[in-house]
């Protein structure tokens, strides 16, 4: 297995980042997950808009343009051979003696990319099965809109989650409107067919496969509500589903042990995770 660490293409065992990577020290680095799909990265030019926007967001520098960048991603997924899975990119401020205040302007980002096949049949088996979600307190800071690897209070409620025997946490807000997934969006079907997710513009990343699926569920004539919902108004509703990168669309059954559409994936879900990837693919030639 090959990755890519700073212009250099290495084995994965003897890739390695600085003790002093401000990645490490304070988690001052930003990051990437895109599907990979009969070799091709699905949504690219998308996840590239969203990486510049975190990078601005925090006064980052590009580790080099976008050209280069997409160069770099495609030759670590033709060096590990993956035709389907996903492709991860890491960029750090940098390594610097720590120190709170940003290094010199002349302190290099630092540049991870590795690439891993995933089994698209193990995503299939996942989705037809629909997944169990437990809500958790958002506990998260306000900037969420940034992806940055700062990821804990995802991966305690994520944990959480899986103690339950669930896939996904779902974080609530204070006023009991759910926010988001652990690494995911969440999105409800109302009794009228309607599609419900959450403003991007507070409390949530913009998932690429979030806008992707807007797109698609509006050509195909579906009417899209983007708004806060409750977690009453969750368990009640027709249907619900996660979106990411990862899981595309899956399906969610159950929410805090009460069934979402008789504890089963429902048929508006299936029809938009099926219509995904040909729209996806049409996008990214
Ligand atoms: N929200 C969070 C917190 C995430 O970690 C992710 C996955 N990166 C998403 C939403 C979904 O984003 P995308 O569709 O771009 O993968």
């Amino acid at each position: 297995r090959i990755v890519y660490v700073n212009g250099r293409y290495v084995p994965y065992a003897e890739a390695s980042v600085h003790i002093d990577d401000r990645g490490f020290q304070f988690a001052d680095g930003v990051y990437e997950v895109c599907e990979v799909r009969d070799g091709r990265i699905i949504d690219e030019p998308r996840h590239f808009a969203r990486l510049k926007r975190s990078l601005d967001e925090l006064k980052m520098a590009a580790p080099m343009n976008e050209a280069c960048l997409s160069v770099v991603l495609t030759e670590v997924l033709h060096r590990n051979r993956v035709r389907s899975g996903l492709v991860y990119l890491q960029v750090t401020r940098g390594v610097a003696r720590r120190e709170f205040f940003f290094p010199a302007d002349d302190v290099p980002p630092t540049l991870v990319v590795t690439a891993r096949s995933v089994d698209p049949l193990k995503g299939e088996s996942v989705a037809a099965e629909g997944i169990r979600v437990v809500t958790v307190p958002e506990n998260r800071w306000e900037r969420v809109d940034i992806k940055t690897t700062g990821l804990l209070p995802n991966v305690l409620a994520k944990m959480q989650a899986k103690a339950a025997g669930a896939r996904e946490a779902w974080f609530v807000d204070r006023d009991g409107f759910i926010t988001e997934g652990g690494s995911s969006n969440a999105w409800i079907i109302s009794e009228e067919d309607v599609l419900i997710t959450r403003p991007a513009e507070s409390g949530i990343l913009r998932g690429v496969t979030r806008t992707t699926l807007i797109d698609l569920a509006r050509k195909e004539g579906l009417k899209v509500e983007e708004r806060a919902f409750t977690v009453t108004e969750a368990k009640v509703a027709k249907e619900a589903f996660i979106t990411s990168a990862t899981t595309i669309v899956t399906p969610v059954i159950e929410l805090d042990s009460a069934a979402i559409g008789g504890g089963k994936p429902g048929p508006l879900v299936k029809r938009l995770r099926s219509g995904f990837h040909a729209i996806a693919a049409w996008r990214s030639i």
